[in-house]
């Protein structure tokens, strides 16, 4: 075969994994995170590069081993702020004094920030990149022996026939050509997942949706697409071969097919977190209805407060799991301050005397 011609077979062969099949090849007896790897556990240390952590310089299961919650979304300064919020939720306490740190600092490519059993990470754009952290997580996990982590991705996306601020939870996955799988070339053989997420997760998550919620919230297919502009249908990217009709033409065929939604990372999420047998969720809020344009163009404070959106859902969910009233705040505001205008006065006391 000429190397220009690539044998496209599937490897492995797609196949349904049984529950039980999947339960056994990703989890030890204590439900504790097994990896479908067996190098690794026969290397003396493993590096987490893009984390900057290692099994063999730091004490992983001291760390994280109360893990109980994965969330991640595109931008380390979303995904601070998501921590800040959920350590105010859950009603988690920092010693006086101190701040959340991004854990993963030096390594100048995600961040991490841990508040309690939530571990927050900054997935980047795109399949690739949320590609790569979910490896290292889900190796972390390992190290960590964390028991069944669920995980979240809250994002962004086109709404399709949805108007900018809302909700949706992804019920599956497809890929531009509407294929339920992520494909990836593995030595030179297509290898190809399916993108299949928690059904029961994405109908749990829809039942905290409140009535007095600025959003509506629907369960339904999203396209994730290998690119914001052409790969999306977009007229306004630096090239575009076609006309608006056939934009439109396709938006309304996939939008006729259920698909509600379009983004960049919920394919390769669905497929590897299906592949490591745990349990999980993409909830993004919509920034425009596609039908409508192309141009994110609502002002940025409007875009922040949307943002807000799928934090305030999954806050609900994690704190139902951990047994908190799920619909009260937990703290508006931390309450270490008892009265701010003495407080500024002694600040400024201070000051003087320095
Ligand atoms: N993210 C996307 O991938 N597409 C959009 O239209 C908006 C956010």
């Amino acid at each position: 075969m000429p190397c220009h011609e690539v044998e496209i077979h599937v490897f492995p062969p797609l196949k349904e994994e049984t529950q039980d099949d999947l339960y056994s090849l990703t989890r030890f007896p204590d439900d504790a995170v097994r990896l479908r790897n067996p190098h690794i556990q026969e290397m003396e240390q493993d590096i987490l590069y893009h984390l900057a952590l290692g099994s063999g310089s730091h004490d992983l299961v001291e760390m994280f081993s109360d893990v109980r919650f994965v969330c991640m979304g595109g931008t380390p300064k979303r995904m601070e702020g998501f921590a800040n919020y959920i350590m105010d939720e859950i009603g988690h306490k920092l010693p006086a004094g101190t701040t959340l740190l991004d854990i993963s600092y030096h390594s100048y490519r995600y961040s991490m920030y841990k508040v309690g059993p939530v571990l927050c990470f900054s997935h980047g754009m795109g399949i690739p990149s949320v590609g790569i952290l979910l490896h290292e997580v889900i190796k972390l996990m390992y190290h960590a022996k964390c028991k069944n982590p669920i995980f979240f991705r809250l994002g962004t996306c086109g709404g399709i026939g949805i108007e900018g601020g809302n909700l949706v939870i992804t019920e599956s996955a497809v890929d531009g050509m509407m294929q339920p799988y992520l494909e990836l070339p593995v030595l030179g053989k297509m290898q190809r997942r399916p993108a299949i997420l928690d059904k029961q997760l994405a109908n749990d998550l829809k039942n905290l949706h409140c009535d007095t919620d600025p959003f509506s919230v629907t369960v339904g297919k999203t396209m994730c697409t290998y690119d914001f502009y052409e790969g999306q249908g977009r007229l306004d990217g630096a090239f575009c071969d076609y006309k608006e009709e056939d934009k439109l033409e396709f938006l309304q065929k996939i939008h006729d097919a259920n698909v509600v939604n379009m983004e960049m990372e919920s394919l390769c999420f669905a497929a590897l977190c299906q592949h490591a047998g745990i349990k999980a969720a993409v909830i993004c809020v919509t920034l425009l209805n596609r039908l409508h344009g192309d141009q994110v163009s609502t002002p940025k404070e409007t875009l922040n407060k949307w943002q807000e959106y799928p934090q305030m859902l999954v806050a609900r969910y994690i704190k139902k799991q951990i047994g908190l009233p799920f619909d009260i705040p937990q703290r508006e505001h931390p309450q270490v301050v008892k009265n701010p205008k003495q407080a500024h006065m002694v600040r400024q006391e201070s000051a003087c005397f320095e």
